[in-house]
């Protein structure tokens, strides 16, 4: 554990994890800095460490003269591009920057566990902190970062005998230089947010930066149904423990004949995972993995299996009405998604979906839509652009509702008993929504009022 005491410390960028990052360092005894481009007047995290006392609060814009008080350390939030003036003042400084989660990870006692992926972190982190607590050795296990929870926020509330399971992005790790996690789970790599780092290489340089400082004590866990992935696993210095749904190996996790397996034990029925969809088998497998190399039961990691519903707004059951189950998968912002959580379903869909117009159109459901959706309700900007894929799929129940809320009466009469009423939008919801979060709870609430019924979520 590195000390901070006296450091003289620079957070740029603030949001959530920079005014976590500020507290924790002032905690540490360190002089902070801290510098955001929102002015003072709204930016309510400047705000609040100028209300704390403390701190110097730098606001309004960025220029590299910020740097001139001399600083020993810079904490850089991750979504800051490398090329804006301050930033690239402090590279040709040599000033050392890091990011939230390694301050974070530097700061705690507990053993750390990262897991990084274009998809499924969210899932599988949850699934693993659960099966951690489920069956508790020592300490308890707590989860952070790309969840919503700052590392920072959590890093000092936890013990040796604790585990921090950490979500990492590509973004977050871009900006670690000394980032060592026990185990580091990599769901998978597809090809998304290249706009950020320009080409594939890179992003694929980010993500193997969570194995990057793992030496032959840790665990790198990975998944072999990508060749990709096989071949990258050998860059680790870490024990590489693969998963495989597609049972590519008879290591690590892996399925045979419809059953999860750890090495030569069985665990339970692929088919008993209570979150739907192959892709939640991957995420299962993942989880599995880690709980076994921290030698949790079967039984625990079955119980969390399960009963584990899928992390809010992806996916997630909500609850079942007259034969009619209802998910909520508002996260669902662009078509991948939504294409995922379509192939999940083994019943006819009815689907809720639309939102804001980024001038994509939405041929690629097509198939889709033909193989799974039996009617359709649409709203928000692109419903017409969605209704021509409807259309070219076939589909002769195509309606539309003002919003995601109002359309789940409709929707239900569409439905017959056996069906998946699903809302999973294909598009951001910011036409008609502060954020997908507010989207889903609204569909929520709409359920449980049409219904009558209300499940512990
Ligand atoms: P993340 O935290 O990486 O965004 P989530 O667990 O929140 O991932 O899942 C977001 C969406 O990504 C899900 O609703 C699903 O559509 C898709 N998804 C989840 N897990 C996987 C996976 N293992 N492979 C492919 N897609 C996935």
């Amino acid at each position: 554990i590195k000390t901070y005491e006296g450091k003289r410390v620079i957070v740029v960028g603030l949001a959530k994890s920079g005014l976590n990052a500020a507290r924790l360092l002032k905690k540490l005894g360190a002089i902070v800095t801290v510098s955001d481009q929102q002015p003072l007047a709204d930016n309510t995290e400047a705000q609040a460490l100028e209300a704390e006392g403390g701190y110097t609060v730098l606001t309004g814009e960025q220029s590299p003269s910020q740097l001139d008080a001399g600083f020993d350390l810079m904490v850089k939030n991750p979504g800051i591009p490398y090329d804006v003036p301050l930033i690239k003042a402090a590279v040709d400084q040599q000033l050392p920057i890091i990011s939230e989660i390694e301050l974070a990870s530097e700061v705690s006692e507990a053993e750390l566990i990262a897991v990084t992926g274009s998809n499924g972190k969210t899932t599988t982190t949850t699934m693993i902190t659960k099966m951690m607590n489920q069956e508790r050795h020592s300490g308890k296990s707590a989860y952070a970062g790309n969840i919503g929870v700052p590392a920072s926020s959590v890093a000092q509330s936890l013990t040796e005998d604790d585990t921090l399971v950490m979500e990492v992005s590509s973004f977050m790790l871009l900006g670690t230089t000394s980032f060592h996690p026990h185990i580091a789970v990599l769901t998978n790599i597809f090809a998304n947010h290249l706009d950020y780092h320009k080409t594939r290489a890179n992003y694929v340089k980010a993500k193997m930066r969570i194995t990057a400082n793992q030496t032959a004590d840790d665990y790198f866990v990975v998944n072999f149904d990508s060749d990709e992935l096989v071949e990258l696993s050998q860059q680790s210095q870490a024990k590489v423990v693969p998963f495989s749904r597609l049972g590519k190996t008879k290591e690590g996790a892996y399925v045979s004949e419809g059953t999860l397996y750890y090495q030569d034990q069985a665990i339970m029925k692929a088919s008993e995972i209570k979150v739907p969809g192959e892709h939640n088998v991957e995420n299962a497998l993942a989880a599995i993995a880690v709980a076994k190399i921290e030698g949790r039961s079967n039984d625990a990691i079955k119980h969390v299996l399960t009963t584990f519903g899928g992390v809010r707004h992806r996916t997630q059951y909500v609850l079942t009405s007259e034969g009619r189950i209802f998910y909520n998968d508002s996260k669902a912002t662009d078509i991948e998604a939504t294409e995922m959580a379509l192939k999940g379903f083994k019943q006819p869909v009815v689907l809720l979906a639309g939102g804001l117009d980024r001038g994509y159109t939405f041929e690629r459901l097509v198939p889709f839509f033909k193989d799974h959706v039996k009617g359709i309700v649409l709203f928000g900007e692109t419903k017409h652009l969605l209704a021509d894929a409807a259309k070219a799929a076939g589909i002769t129940e195509i309606h539309f509702s003002g919003n995601a809320e109002s359309g789940v009466a409709e929707a239900y009469q569409l439905s017959a008993p056996g069906d998946v009423i699903l809302l999973s939008p294909a598009n951001a919801s910011w036409d008609q929504y502060p954020n997908f979060e507010d989207r889903g709870d609204r569909f929520i609430k709409a359920v449980e009022d049409l219904t009558g019924k209300k499940e512990e979520l």
